[in-house]
This record gives structure tokens, C-alpha cells and sequence, in this order.
């Protein structure tokens, strides 16, 4: 029972007890007058009374000229004895002159004036119930504690199917195997097959995990027992073991069936590591889970599907043979699984005839499953708030940098000396970039505020990368500082609003002395390990494993990497400072500058091709 069960109950017994309670009175009141027992034994000595019924011990009283009234006798005497004893005959109350007609008590009667006395209790134990439930919490662990609240999801009508999942073909085509098992096991086991009992599908968050399980099932058309892994760690030590217990017995019920748990990571996390209050029980619940997967025998048609974008932090006893030893990895999408994804999203929506969904798929690098479906959404508000019949590729435009950067805050007032000030920043972000070769050319320039940032300069690969050359990254180094470099040239002054450029040189730089081993000096190694405090939940710790000297050098080689980086964008603002003025000062005008309107002022020395944005500059 749930708590809105219980709220409905209770609004069931107030109607009930209003129901009652006005029939209740109907039916003691009546439009006729009321006499007294005394009045009534002068009226039927006077003969005017041709009709008594008595029910319990309400009398209604019908008189010769048919009016008619109502009277009470006392309780412990019967009618007539009460009225011989106020003096009327027996002559009088011969059946000629008058009818005594008594009726059975109603039952209704009885019922309804025990519910009158019963019904404010049951309320008010009703209402302290319900009280109670709520002050359990809203995880309502009370009355059901062991019970795995897993969701079923049948297949008799597969809501999502293979063909609402785009850009994973890779994966799509290891799980039609699962899909195939699911559907005919006997034609695997007739062969002596080991299915899997366990696939676990790795990607980072909004790639389309949970999505592509719920495909499985509804491609399967085999019910589908969905549990995330935080259900099962609750604040009662026990619960999670005793709720995958209960979830398996369920699902051995069910078999051929999926078992889906959502971020197994919550309950997979290496065991004996975690110093949290909580790890004790989460340590029963992984041993539990261990044991029901090893449980089962071949002939247990169930499998598990777990996802995680963590499979880093997995305990290795979850990933041996046997267990969840099928890994899908889902990656972001390319190019072309971006188009396909979107060609998802944006059907039985209507588009422009100008809408290139390859051109957005290449506008879209980085983004997963769940950014481009957020985009499409964030297309169609714009467009419906724009009272349009269809969706134009200038929403799509328009929507883009929403998810990049958050809404445009063409509100917030700045002054005209601040305006300037984030006009050279900007533009010393994009004369920077567009003067060096190696950098990515700028896609957009623009001093309205977005999000958190006063300004963007936004930047455009040529293609999806995945290997970043030394000089590559060393440019964009020199790009995030040209902000800083050109307020300190052009106001000999600095200040705050390159806070976020300087966070991000400095991580790029240490990134590239200790991890990717691309200083001269401390030669290609890897200093430090990441070690994950589990008790911090996502926080990483750096494991120094190297001396105190080695920690000095390398502070030495990343502020070398930083201010090599700073003096070349400084050097390039001086030697293009005609090119800065002139960017700054249409800023100023027009605030948002296009790639071909910024190009017009400064045209690239060295040519570079359209692309892809990567990088948001912020201010
Ligand atoms: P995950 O579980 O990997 O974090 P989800 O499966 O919850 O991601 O994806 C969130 C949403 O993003 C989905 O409901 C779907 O609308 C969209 N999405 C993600 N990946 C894809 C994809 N490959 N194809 C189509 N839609 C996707
Ligand atoms: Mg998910
Ligand atoms: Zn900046």
C-alpha cells in the first residue's frame, strides 16, 4: 500500500461519513411538526388521531384531517401502556377508533447511528495512520522493506525498440545475440551454449545505456525487471541483500527475462575500499547479487544487464567469466551516429526545408544521445515560442549554443567601461586563435552573456579528433590566454574575468607535463596516480609517487608551459593590435560577430577550413 492508496482512503471515509451523516438527518427531520407524548394522548382522547406508527421509539403521529407529526415515546415503556398511563382508555385505542401499527427497527437505522458514533474514530485512525506513513519517509520502507522495488516492464508491447537507438551499430549488433537467446533459448542450449548470464554496457552518462537495455527487452518481447543500483543501498542494513533476493526470485518467476540494473556502479564499487557509513551494506548487497548470478543454472533463462559509466571503479568480482563478462561499450557518438541520432529525435516534428541535420551533427561534436535529443527539444521551444509552423535551422543554430553555453542573458546590465573590457578580452580570445596556425578557427565571437560567462569566443575543429598533437594543445594554451593578454596590454590593468581561461591553462599544462609526458625535461612518464577517495564519492586524489624535487621541477615546467604560452599571445596582440582594435570596436557595435563577419576584419593568415565547434572560450 502506498501512500497515495492512503490518501484516497481517507478521502473515501470523509465522503462516506458526510453521506451519512446527512442522510442521517433527513431522516430524523421532516417537514412535519413535532408534539409531545402528552399532546398526543389529548389528541386521541379528543378522537382526533387515526394513525400512530411507531419505529424504535419515534412515533408518527397521522391525524383524521391528514396532517401528520411526529412525536417521541420514552424508551422504556411500550406505547400504549405510556398512553394509558396519561389517561387514555382502552376504549380509545380500540382498533375501530385508531391503528398502532409498530414497525421492526430498520436496520439501516441501527447501522447508520453506529457508523455516526464508530465513524469519527475510524477518521481519526485513519488520518494518525496516514500521519505515520508520511513521517516514514519517502522511501516508504516501513511495510515493505526487503522487497526489491523493482519496475517490471512486459513485452507484450515494446515501447522501445533497436530502431530508436542510433549511432550504437556496434553494440546493437553484440546484443542481437542477447536478443536472439531471449527469443529462442532452446535453439542455443540444444547446443550446449554458455549464453552470458551478465552484459554490461559501459559509456559515459546520456550515451543511451538504459535506453539501448530497454530495446533488448522490447525487441526480445521478454518482460524486463528494471532496478537502479541506489535502490538497493537504503539506510536499513540488510535491505539491499534481502532486495536482490527478492528481485531474482521474481524474475526466476518470470524467465526468459532481463534483469536491468541502472548504475551498478552504486553497489559494484570495490569492495573493502570505502571508509563510508554505508559500505558495510553495500558490500552484503554486492556478495548478494554474487551469489544469485552464480546461482542460477544454464536452463535459468535470465539475463543481467547492468550499465555503468564507471567500469573503472567496478569490483573485479563482478567482471569475471561468468558474471558480467560481456562488456557493450557505448562511446560518443562520430559524426555520422550524431545525424543519426538526431534524425531520431527530430521525427514527427516538423522541419524547414533549409534544416541540414548533417550539417548540425558536424556543429555537435561532443555531444552524446541525451545532448542532441535536449537540442532537438530546445529547438522546438524556440521555434513554437517564435510562433513558427516548423523548426528552421536557425533555431537548431540558436539551440546549439543553449546547450553549449546556457540561454543568452541579453538582460543583465554592465557598463560601458565593463563592456569594453570583455570586448578586448574576446576579441584578444579570437585574433589569437585566428593568427596561429595549429588553432582551431573561430566560429563566433560575441560579448552578450551566456550562462555563467560575460563573453564567448567559440572555435571550430575540422573534424572529431581523438589524438592531440603537442603543438596542438600548446595553441590552445596560447588561445585561452590571448583574453588576459590583451586586457593587460590594451588597459594596463587585469582582471577577474579570465579566472576560468587561467583554471583551464594550468590544468591543460600539468595535464601535459605529468600525464601525457610532453615536457623535455621530465621525459615520457607518468607522474602521480589517480586514486579514487572512495568516501569522497567522485573525488580523484593524486598518489604522489615521486620525490620532493620531481614535484618542484615539474611546477617549474608547467609555469614555464604557461608563460610560454602567455608572452606568445601577448607577442601576437602586439604584432596584430590594429587587427584587435578593429575586432573589439565591432564587438562593441554589433556585440555578436559570425565566423565571415570576424574574418572580414581579419582574415586568416594562414587559410583554415570550416568545421566543428569544440571549445567555448569563456570569459
Ligand atoms: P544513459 O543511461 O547512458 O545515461 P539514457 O539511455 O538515459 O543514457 O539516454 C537519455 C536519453 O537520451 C534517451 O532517453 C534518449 O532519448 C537519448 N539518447 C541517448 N542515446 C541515444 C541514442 N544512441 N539514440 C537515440 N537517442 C538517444
Ligand atoms: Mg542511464
Ligand atoms: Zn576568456
Amino acid at each position: 500500500m502506498n501512500s497515495r492508496n492512503q490518501s484516497y482512503i481517507i478521502y473515501l471515509l470523509l465522503f462516506v461519513a458526510i453521506i451519512v451523516m446527512v442522510v442521517y438527518n433527513f431522516s430524523q427531520r421532516g417537514t412535519t411538526s413535532e408534539v409531545s407524548i402528552n399532546q398526543l394522548a389529548e389528541d386521541i382522547k379528543q378522537g382526533r388521531v387515526s394513525k400512530i406508527e411507531e419505529n424504535e421509539n419515534r412515533l408518527r403521529v397521522v391525524y383524521k384531517d391528514l396532517t401528520e407529526a411526529i412525536s417521541t415515546k420514552e424508551a422504556d415503556a411500550t406505547l400504549v401502556e405510556q398512553l394509558l398511563h396519561l389517561g387514555v382508555t382502552q376504549e380509545q385505542l380500540h382498533p375501530n377508533n385508531i391503528s398502532i401499527i409498530i414497525k421492526p427497527p430498520s436496520p439501516w437505522l441501527g447501522v447508520i447511528t453506529a457508523l455516526g458514533y464508530i465513524l469519527p474514530f475510524l477518521i481519526l485512525i485513519g488520518a494518525f495512520f496516514f500521519i505515520f506513513r508520511q513521517a516514514q519517509g519517502t522511501n516508504n520502507a516501513a511495510m515493505s522493506f526487503g522487497k526489491s522495488r523493482a519496475r517490471m516492464f512486459t513485452g507484450d508491447h515494446p515501447t522501445v525498440t533497436f530502431a530508436d537507438v542510433a549511432g550504437v551499430d556496434e553494440a546493437k549488433e553484440e546484443l542481437k545475440e542477447v536478443v536472439e537467446f531471449l527469443r529462442e533459448p532452446q535453439k542455443f542450449i540444444a547446443l550446449g551454449a554458455r549464453i552470458p548470464k551478465g552484459v554490461l554496457l559501459v559509456g559515459p552518462p546520456g550515451t543511451g545505456k538504459t535506453l539501448l537495455a530497454k530495446a533488448v527487452s522490447g525487441e526480445a518481447g521478454v518482460p524486463f525487471f528494471s532496478i537502479s543500483g541506489s535502490e538497493f543501498v537504503e539506510m536499513f542494513v540488510g535491505v539491499g541483500a534481502s532486495r536482490v533476493r527478492d528481485l531474482f526470485d521474481q524474475a526466476k518467476r518470470h524467465s526468459p527475462c532481463i534483469v536491468f540494473v541502472d548504475e551498478i556502479d552504486a553497489v559494484g564499487r570495490q569492495r573493502g575500499a570505502g571508509l563510508g557509513g554505508s559500505h558495510d551494506e553495500r558490500e552484503q548487497t554486492l556478495n548478494q547479487l554474487l551469489v544469485e548470478m552464480d546461482g542460477f543454472d544454464t536452463d535459468t533463462n535470465i539475463i543481467i544487464m547492468a550499465a555503468t559509466n564507471r567500469p573503472d571503479i567496478l569490483d573485479p568480482a563482478l567482471l569475471r567469466p561468468g558474471r558480467f563478462d560481456r562488456r557493450v561499450v557505448l562511446d560518443r557518438p562520430d559524426v555520422r551516429g550524431r545525424e543519426a541520432i538526431l534524425r531520431v529525435h527530430v521525427k514527427g516534428k516538423p522541419l524547414d526545408s533549409d534544416v541540414d541535420l548533417s550539417i548540425l551533427a558536424r556543429a555537435t561534436p561532443g555531444f552524446v544521445g541525451a545532448d542532441l535529443e535536449n537540442l532537438v527539444n530546445e529547438a522546438a521551444i524556440l521555434a513554437a515560442r517564435r510562433n513558427r509552423k516548423s523548426i528552421s535551422m536557425a533555431e537548431f543554430e540558436e539551440a546549439i549554443e543553449r546547450v553549449i553555453a546556457g540561454p543568452e542573458r541579453k538582460s543583465r546590465l554592465i557598463s560601458q567601461e565593463e563592456k569594453r573590457i570583455i570586448a578586448y578580452h574576446e576579441a584578444g580570445h579570437a585574433v589569437v586563435m585566428n593568427a596561429l596556425p595549429e588553432a582551431d578557427p573561430v566560429q563566433k565571437v560575441s560579448i552578450i552573456a551566456r550562462g555563467m560567462a560575460a563573453g564567448y569566443t567559440l572555435s571550430l575543429p575540422q573534424e572529431d579528433r581523438t589524438l592531440m598533437p603537442r603543438k596542438k594543445l600548446i595553441a590552445e594554451m596560447v588561445g585561452l590566454l590571448g583574453g588576459r593578454a590583451a586586457e593587460e596590454l590594451v588597459f594596463d590593468d587585469i582582471t577577474s574575468g579570465a579566472g576560468n581561461d587561467l583554471e583551464r591553462v594550468t590544468q591543460l599544462a600539468r595535464t601535459m607535463v605529468t600525464r601525457l609526458g610532453m615536457s623535455e625535461e621530465l621525459g615520457p612518464m607518468v607522474y602521480g596516480q589517480k586514486e579514487e577517495l572512495i568516501f569522497l564519492g567522485r573525488e580523484i586524489a593524486e598518489q604522489r609517487d615521486y620525490s620532493e624535487a620531481v614535484a618542484e621541477q615539474i611546477d617549474r615546467e608547467v609555469r614555464r608551459l604557461v608563460n610560454e604560452a602567455y608572452q606568445k599571445a601577448r607577442q601576437l596582440l602586439i604584432q596584430y593590435r590594429d587587427k584587435l582594435d578593429a575586432v573589439a570596436q565591432r564587438l562593441l557595435e554589433v556585440e555578436t560577430l559570425s565566423r565571415e563577419e570576424f574574418e572580414a576584419i581579419f582574415p586568416p593568415p594562414v587559410p583554415k577550413h570550416s568545421g566543428i565547434p569544440s571549445m567555448v572560450s569563456n570569459n
